[in-house]
């Protein structure tokens, strides 16, 4: 049939993933790997700095782990901590602790050995894995002798690298491994290795496969409660979302943290679903991500958008070969245009922006990769979650018809709650017709064609007079200055007005001299009343959580404490 004469073709027909057919599978999370290994076990699973890892061998490691987490008399829902950089040990003893029965935690390799400890002691950490290098090693014993946990395994950088690479122990800001203390509480992950693990009963709806600890920019680290079917529900809605040839290469550039939930699906545990592989770096440095894309031929890039800043900043991008990259995936934070039209142009590839959070363990929304899509958007739902809209004040109420409101979300995703938190944990959900929604505390509109647009996070709005400013609004009006790296809006307290906007700006190579009060000008005369800020002060940096978000609620304690 031919098209009508009056058909609107100017409208792009947007797909809608809520209408796709998938289904999911809620089975323990190693079955996962045990299967791919099974299917292509020669097929490598790590790239780590150039030494390869296969299926089979990550399968058969995580499998003798589970033995010897069993024979040192770990129990089914018992808390295994990882204190790990990007290492393959990292997967063994993920899967392998799960493999047991036992509850993963992970801790940020960044942790002092006091945020080390809270976390411990909140968890219930009986076990902790680390890794023989200085930035590590030291900060775990320190935890070791004062806190409830009792064992600590020890892995080895060199033994997991091809040969011995300087640049790893550089990445760690140091220069020697450390030795390990002669002490029967420091156990050495090969001494860990045990064989044929009593299989254990696991129902993946009910078992805890992952205590994730959200980032903190929201108040305390809460512990989520991810149980086996979270974890693999959203490493399937992951998987779904991309299009390509399942019989085309799969190799994932490995360079976000492990140990952040974002990695967790979209690096690790959707790879591991599909069979790919992973080329992973032990922790973000630009020139060595880079070296790795002309190495390994990645054909996807998950990120947070301050890591392409940082490799669009690096002069070794000239030389880099990003041909191979089918797709480039930005969440975490907001995406600003300027980044995004720059790394398209510049690389060739589609950067696509997706969003999500701990809570729901990992990924809620993301942008097509392949059909039509909305830049400045978070995308659609994935598949087999379900959005509302509440109201700003009360979320008890639905929003009022076309105004933002609180973004709520419903799927098999989910975590069940906060850990030890069951205060913190009824906060977190709001009834509706009887179930219960994930409250986001995430400012959204959706449009017609079911694309997001996040507006704020409700705990950062600026109270202006009566007035409701989102600083990301403004954020993303001086980004929009050629000078202008990055750029944070806090409220600072004002007289007249209770509260009023205030930006911090880190500036462009090339633009050094550009002055705050300039910056303001320019500002001003572009935004509404309300959001017109006091000031822009200019600096050398600003802070970024543990994952490399920039970090307004460590900007406000700085300014205003
Ligand atoms: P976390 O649990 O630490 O991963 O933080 C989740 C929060 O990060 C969300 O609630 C949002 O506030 C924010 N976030 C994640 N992705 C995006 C995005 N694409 N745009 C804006 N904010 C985002």
């Amino acid at each position: 049939m031919g098209q009508s004469a009056d058909m609107d073709v100017s409208k792009p027909a947007y797909r809608h993933p809520t209408e796709w057919d998938l289904s999911l599978e809620a089975i323990p999370m190693p079955e996962f790997l045990r299967r791919s290994a099974q299917r292509t076990p020669d097929a490598a699973l790590v790239d780590f700095m150039g030494r390869t890892y296969s299926y089979a061998e990550i399968w058969a490691e995580a499998q003798r782990f589970a033995a010897g987490l069993q024979a040192r008399g770990v129990m089914k829902g018992d808390r295994i901590g990882l204190f790990l950089p990007n290492v393959p040990i990292y997967i063994s003893a993920y899967y392998g602790a799960m493999l047991a029965g036992a509850v993963v935690v992970n801790f940020s390799p960044l942790y002092s050995a006091d945020e080390l400890s809270q976390q411990v002691r909140d968890s219930g950490t009986t076990m902790l894995v680390t890794l023989d290098v200085p930035a590590l090693l030291p900060t775990a014993i320190e935890v070791l002798e004062a806190s409830p946990l009792s064992q600590l395994v020890v892995g080895s950088l060199a033994a997991q690298l091809p040969t011995f690479k300087g640049i790893a122990l550089r990445l760690f800001g140091r220069k020697q491994l450390t030795a390990l203390p002669d002490r029967a509480d420091v156990i050495h992950w090969t001494d860990m290795l045990g064989l044929n693990p009593a299989p254990v009963a696991i129902d993946a709806d009910e078992d805890l496969a992952l205590l994730q600890y959200t980032g903190g920019t929201t108040g305390t680290p809460k512990g989520a409660m991810l149980t086996h079917a979270n974890l693999a529900a959203n490493a399937q809605q992951v998987d779904a979302l991309d299009p390509f040839d399942r019989s085309d290469p799969d190799i994932i550039l490995g360079v976000l943290p492990m140990f952040h939930v974002f990695a967790n699906t979209c690096v690790l545990n959707r790879t591991v679903v599909r069979g790919g592989m992973i080329a992973m770096l032990p922790r973000f440095e630009a020139k060595q991500a880079l070296k790795a894309v002309n190495r390994v031929r990645p054909t996807a890039f998950p990120g947070v958008p301050t890591m392409y800043q940082a490799l669009l900043d690096h002069p070794q991008i000239a030389k880099t070969d990003f041909s191979s990259l089918r797709v480039c995936i930005s969440g975490g934070a907001a995406l600003s245009a300027p980044t995004r039209e720059k790394w398209e142009a510049v690389t060739g590839s589609r950067l696509c922006e997706g969003y999500g959070l701990t809570e729901s363990a990992g990924v809620v929304s993301a942008n097509p990769y392949d059909a039509e899509r909305k830049p400045g958007t978070i995308g659609q739902v994935i598949p087999q979650t379900c959005i509302r809209l509440r109201d700003k004040e009360d979320a008890a109420k639905p929003a009022p018809e076309g105004e933002p409101g609180e973004l709520v979300i419903r799927g098999p995703q989910v975590m069940r709650g906060y850990w030890n938190r069951p205060e913190a944990a009824k906060d977190a959900f709001v009834t509706i017709d009887g179930e219960a929604w994930l409250r986001t505390g995430d400012i959204a509109v959706i449009d017609d064609d079911g694309f997001i647009k996040i507006v704020d996070r409700s705990k950062d709005m600026i109270a202006v007079g009566g007035f409701k400013v989102f600083p990301s609004q403004v954020e993303e009006v001086l980004v929009e200055h050629e000078a202008v790296k990055e750029a944070l809006v806090i409220g600072v307290p004002d007289d007249r007005m209770g509260e009023r906007p205030k930006a911090f700006v880190t500036l462009n190579t090339g633009f050094e001299d550009t002055g705050g009060d300039g910056l303001s000008e320019w500002l001003n005369s572009r935004v509404g009343k309300h959001e017109r800020v006091s000031g822009v002060v200019v600096r050398d940096d600003l802070p970024k959580t543990m994952i490399g978000k920039l970090d307004r609620k460590a900007l406000r304690a700085e300014v205003l404490d």
